[in-house]
């Protein structure tokens, strides 16, 4: 029997707040229950909202908490030349197209327009219409563009193939899902600039470090439509998905950096403890 692997994934775009200690703490009890492994990898592809003093502040905050991670250290931005390979492969099958839309062009007559599960109007597909030449004039022009995956061509690409998951909870209660990615419409898969997008570069790295096991927060839930989708694609395996409630703050709103929500160095530096902190976790 191979050792299940865990990983417990954070994008260091500010402090880490209870949110992520209660990921952190989910990935460690699990994988310890399974007699697995938990990695940290680090997601810092969007270089101008991650910085180092935040991957240096996490790594100080885990350490305090007590998670106790498997050397090495994955850090997403050492792998950009991977997902480069990956997004040229998926363009060569036809698969992607460039959108040179601004965010303005996107919010026109985004009210009547469907919304994806971020509530996201979904993409109009203007730009899927256009002619080969016009694409490689404005790419040459220089004008920037995102990369988005044609998502009928996808699904026919994928006709016929099993797109379940293990559909898990923190009990160890299990079923099995089917990702529906068609609710995502023509989904980004390269950004503007940086070439890669969380959904690609976390299915990569997936298979790329053998994870078994991904346990992150309900939030994250509806991104394996898409995550599932893109193993196909790719020859992927699919690892076992459990999504854990999330925190909420006292107004009843999931915890985030935006609203200020408790850093964990703000807590310590409150005078709390990491004992304090796990017990208040449920750990
Ligand atoms: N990096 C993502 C985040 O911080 C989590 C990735 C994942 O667990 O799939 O929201």
């Amino acid at each position: 029997m191979t050792t299940p692997i865990f990983r417990f994934a954070p994008s260091p775009n500010g402090p880490l707040h209870l949110g992520h200690a209660l990921s952190a703490l989910w990935n460690q009890r699990l994988a310890e229950e399974a007699g697995g492994q938990c990695l940290l990898r680090i997601e810092d592809i969007d270089q101008v909202r991650c910085r180092p003093e935040f991957i240096a502040a996490a790594m100080d905050d885990l350490h305090w908490l007590g998670f106790r991670r498997q050397e090495p250290v994955l850090r997403q931005s050492t792998r950009f030349a991977c997902y480069r390979a990956v997004v040229d492969q998926l363009q060569a099958r036809g698969l992607l197209y460039p959108c040179f839309c601004t965010r303005s062009q996107l919010s026109i007559n985004s009210d009547n327009r469907p919304k994806d599960p971020d509530g996201v109007p979904l993409y109009d597909q203007r730009c899927k219409s256009l002619t080969k030449d016009a694409q490689t004039q404005r790419i040459a022009a220089g004008e920037p563009y995102a990369l988005r995956l044609d998502m009928k061509k996808a699904l026919a690409e994928v006709a016929g193939a099993d797109l379940s998951f293990e559909d898990a909870k923190t009990d160890g209660t299990s079923h099995r899902s089917i990702a529906d990615p068609a609710i995502w419409g023509d989904v980004v898969v390269a950004r503007k600039n940086i070439g890669t997008c969380y959904h690609l570069s976390v299915v990569i790295d997936d298979a790329f470090q053998g994870v078994t096991d991904i346990v992150r927060g309900m939030d994250l839930y509806r991104s394996t439509d898409i995550h599932v989708l893109l193993q196909r694609l790719l020859g992927l395996p699919t690892p076992r998905y459990v999504h854990h409630p999330l925190m909420l703050d006292a107004s009843g709103e999931k915890l985030s950096k935006s609203r200020g929500s408790s850093g964990l160095a703000d807590l310590r530096r409150q005078g709390k403890t990491a004992a304090g902190i796990r017990a208040q976790l449920g750990f």
